[in-house]
Parts: C-alpha cells; sequence; structure tokens
C-alpha cells in the first residue's frame, strides 16, 4: 500500500550528521530513499527543525520525573538569527537530495505536481517548517519562503517563539499550558491562509490551537499527535480538539512516538504496533475515518521497536487489515485524506 505520510526529521537526521547519505540503504536512523521505496512511502513532509543552538537548555523529560510521569519545564527560546541560518542551511539540503535524484524525488509545489508525481509514482516531498523561528515577526521574508517551496508550517515547536507557544513535555496533562497566540502569531495564521501554506498545530499549546481554530479559514491539521484519551500527554489531542479537527474537515497524522502511544507515556521502545492501531482505531470511531492518516515523525523520535523504520509500515496496514478497516478505508488513511487536506488548503 502507497502512503503519505505527515511528519519526519530526516533533513536534521542528515543535517547532523553528513556521514550519511539519502540515496543508499542505511540502519541509521528510519527513513532513506531505498528503504522509503520498498515500504510505499509515496511521499511526506520533510520537516525543517532548527535543533537548540549552543547554550540553549532543553529539559529531558526523565530529569524531571514525578510519581505519576514527568513534568518538564517549557525548552528555552531560540534565537531568531541563528534558526534563520540553519533553516536556509537545511532548506538546500532538501533541494539537494531533488537534485541528485533525477526526477525521483520532488519538492512538490501545487495541486498539479501532487497529481502528476502520484500517479507516476515518484516521490513527494513536501517542505515543512517546524516552528516559525526563522519567519521574521513582521513576516516580511513568510513570502519569499512560500516562493521556496514552504507549503506546510507548524507555527510552534515545543518551546515559545514570537507567534506563540509549544507545549512542555508533562505526563499525565492537558495540553492547557501558557497563553495563546500572540498579535505576530494571529497575523501569520492569516497570512498563511492567503498563501495557502498549511498550518500543523502539533506542539502548540491549547489556547493557541483554539486561536488557530478561530482566525484560520482551512482545515485543522496536526501533522504529528495522538488521542489525549488514550495517551494523556501534554502534546496529544482532546476529544474537544479532535472534534475541532473534524469540523473543519482537517485531519490527524497518527505519529509513532512511543511517549505519545502508551498509556503511561513513557519512552520505552518495546511498545508494540498494537498502539498505533488504537490510537487510529480512536480517532476514526470518534471524528471519522476522513480524519486521521499517518503522522510518524520518523527519525525525529524513538518508534516501537516492532516497526524499525519505515518498512514496519506495510506491517501496520496488515494490522489495520485485521482490525476490520476496508481497502478503501486504508487507502483514506494511507494517503486520501492527506491529499485532500492538501487540496484544500493550497491556492494552486
Ligand atoms: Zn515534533
Amino acid at each position: 500500500m502507497q502512503f503519505f505520510d505527515g511528519h519526519n526529521d530526516t533533513i536534521l537526521k542528515l543535517y547532523m550528521n553528513k556521514n550519511i547519505d539519502f540515496f543508499s540503504e542505511s540502519c541509521e536512523g528510519h527513513l532513506d530513499i531505498v528503504r522509503a521505496r520498498r515500504a510505499g512511502f509515496a511521499g511526506g513532509f520533510f520537516a525543517v527543525f532548527p535543533p537548540p543552538h549552543k547554550g540553549l537548555s532543553v529539559p529531558n523529560p526523565e530529569d524531571y520525573l514525578t510519581e505519576e510521569g514527568y513534568d518538564a519545564p517549557l525548552a528555552e527560546a531560540a534565537d531568531h538569527g541563528a534558526c534563520l541560518k540553519v533553516t536556509n542551511e537545511m532548506v538546500n539540503l532538501l533541494y539537494h537530495l531533488e537534485e541528485r535524484a533525477n526526477g525521483d524525488f520532488i519538492i512538490v509545489k501545487d495541486r498539479k505536481q501532487l497529481k502528476k508525481a502520484v500517479k507516476k509514482g515518484k516521490m513527494v516531498s513536501i517542505l515543512h517548517f517546524e516552528g516559525a523561528e526563522a519567519i521574521k515577526k513582521d513576516l516580511s521574508n513568510l513570502e519569499s519562503f512560500h516562493k521556496k517551496g514552504l507549503r506546510s508550517l507548524g507555527l510552534v515547536w515545543s518551546r515559545p517563539n514570537d507567534f506563540g507557544q509549544g507545549v512542555p513535555y508533562r505526563f499525565p496533562s492537558t495540553p492547557d499550558i501558557g497563553p495563546g497566540l500572540s498579535e505576530a502569531g494571529i497575523h501569520l495564521v492569516k497570512k498563511c491562509n492567503e498563501l495557502g501554506i498549511m498550518l500543523d498545530t502539533s506542539h502548540l499549546n491549547e489556547q493557541g490551537f483554539w486561536d488557530v481554530v478561530k482566525y484560520s479559514n482551512a482545515p485543522i491539521v496536526a501533522t504529528h499527535s495522538n488521542a489525549h484519551a488514550l495517551c494523556p500527554i501534554s502534546r496529544n489531542l482532546t476529544d474537544k480538539q479532535l472534534a475541532a479537527v473534524r469540523d473543519t474537515n482537517g485531519l490527524v497524522g497518527v505519529t509513532f512516538s512511543v511517549n505519545m502511544l502508551r498509556k503511561d507515556g513513557k519512552m520505552n521502545h518495546t511498545t508494540t504496533s498494537d498502539e498505533i492501531i488504537a490510537h487510529i482505531r480512536y480517532i476514526a470511531d470518534t471524528i471519522g475515518i476522513e480524519h486521521v492518516a499517518l503522522g510518524s515523525d520518523f527519525d525525529g523520535t524513538t518508534i516501537p521497536d516492532q516497526m524499525k523504520d519505515v518498512t514496519g509500515v506495510p506491517q501496520v496496514f496488515e494490522l489495520l487489515k485485521q482490525e476490520g478497516f476496508s481497502t478503501k478505508e486504508l487507502k483514506m488513511i494511507a494517503q486520501d485524506n492527506w491529499i485532500r487536506v492538501l487540496n484544500e488548503t493550497w491556492k494552486s
């Protein structure tokens, strides 16, 4: 089954490890073009995430254990200039991959290109920023990033920026931590609507999420988040948030990150792929099969050992089939839902 994926950090992996080659099969990480092809990976959102630069503290939940789980503070804000530099380098890296692939790996920028690439079986890459740190507060460089191919933007990672605040990693906890979007954040939402850049609410706190619901006229999307009812971590979506996704004809990409799957919120790699099925089942039953898809977080987190890497995705579809999902429903989860949301969100 050919599938689309809502989130990977493969560009970050390649940026940090110059000796890993995207075009050779590797046992490092979760995703390269060889394993992706074998798994049926038709395309996905390739995140540009400027990692915390030197001197910034990024709290590790393991250092903040509580009786029931963990309670990490919010990471420090990152510097715009440093993030801009790294972002440009990472965007260039993605273009370099496209160039080397000779037409087999395409950074897709409009609906026509998307349709054509899918039809021809070319691997699709959508340029996504995980956190808007590289965007100037006055939005003066947003259009140039759009021209460069930016078609999906996560307003925040789990840290504050000029536009809003992400959730710190807490378990158990609601996502209702911290204030909503700033004035600049509201402008950013509207400008993204205008340009047809998809907005991603994963990592955003609950107040911020409701601000996006209020000010955006596009489908509400969480590219890599799960159901809070099954795993009450601050990063997951409550039933009320899921309903808002449904009401805007949006989408949740179910993430394979084990701490967001398990009911104890632990970063435990022995978690089975059955937990992925449980979240997909719950979201489909709660808001409808049209609103659930995949959002792995390959190369960005710990995934179940059973899955190993991207080549474990076909097994997920096998499990979904055993769970009783029809072929048509599997296709919706695999790619039709993602393609619908992109078609509804992009301007051309
Ligand atoms: Zn993430």
